[in-house]
């Protein structure tokens, strides 16, 4: 069977596929997920998510997918501990070289697939500066699993919870599913019926951000009452499908 994974690769393997092939590129960060989940949440996600969508788009395009970026942009986490981030310029740069690297691979189609939040403005800024100022003659995308899936999330019976959130419901069932034996339900914080302040960040359009906010949660989003191994393995099928649907249509472009 033949490998989807750039790693697994030689150069002259990697030279002949470049031009007609999509490489896509995992971002992930290691950062807390409060008390009951493993700082490696979202990398372990983001992982999962861009191996099996490419091996379901390699049946009908030629698609690769690089080892995962498992740090990325998490400073709002670092008061809580147990997180491990770059600053932005520094990330900013790292996404950058990984990027004009790979055109200078022979790859023209790169895919930027990010599994967290914090990443989001990073990775679609490094579209537009390989784009246009770098003015790489290659396609840059950059976009984060859940909007890839945002229909597919809305979907979910997750009790008003966020999706996905930040180490509440949706990513313990993911975990749940994936990791199970990293996550600790004893130790899941008791329900306490509203979201946290992480909620109010945003107010109409704009993006609102404030140094503390964080710190005046307990670092989750919501609680984890309508967690479930099954949930989380719904969520990831039809996250997997939607992204694999996605990179496909990259790919044609
Ligand atoms: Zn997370």
């Amino acid at each position: 069977m033949r490998t989807t994974r750039f790693d697994d690769l030689t150069r002259e393997e990697l030279a002949r596929l470049a031009p007609g092939a999509t490489v896509v590129v995992p971002i992930g960060s290691i950062e807390q997920h409060g008390p009951h989940l493993p700082v490696c949440a979202d990398t372990e996600i983001i992982t999962h998510v861009a191996r099996s969508a490419v091996e379901l788009a390699a049946e009908t395009a030629s698609v690769l997918v690089t080892p995962t970026l498992p740090f990325g942009l998490a400073q709002h986490h670092l008061p809580f501990g147990g997180t491990i981030s770059f600053s932005s310029k520094v990330y900013l740069d790292l996404l950058t070289e990984i990027g004009t690297s790979l055109v200078n691979d022979g790859f023209q189609r790169i895919l930027f697939l990010n599994g967290h939040g914090g990443n989001v403005s990073a990775a679609a800024m490094v579209a537009d500066r390989l784009a246009y100022e770098y003015r790489l003659d290659a396609h840059i995308a950059a976009a984060s699993y859940w909007e890839c899936g945002a229909d597919s999330l809305a979907k979910l019976d997750l009790d008003g919870a966020p999706a996905p959130g930040h180490a509440g419901s949706f990513e313990t069932s993911c975990l749940l599913a994936l990791r199970p034996e990293l996550v600790h339900t004893d130790r899941i914080p008791p329900a306490e019926g509203e979201l946290q302040p992480l909620a109010e960040q945003s107010a109409f359009t704009s993006t609102v951000r404030l140094p503390e906010v964080w710190q005046r949660s307990d670092g989750r989003t919501d609680d984890s009452h309508s967690a479930s191994t099954e949930l989380g393995h719904i969520a990831l099928k039809m996250i997997i499908a939607d992204v694999a649907e996605f990179i496909v249509r990259f790919h044609r472009t």
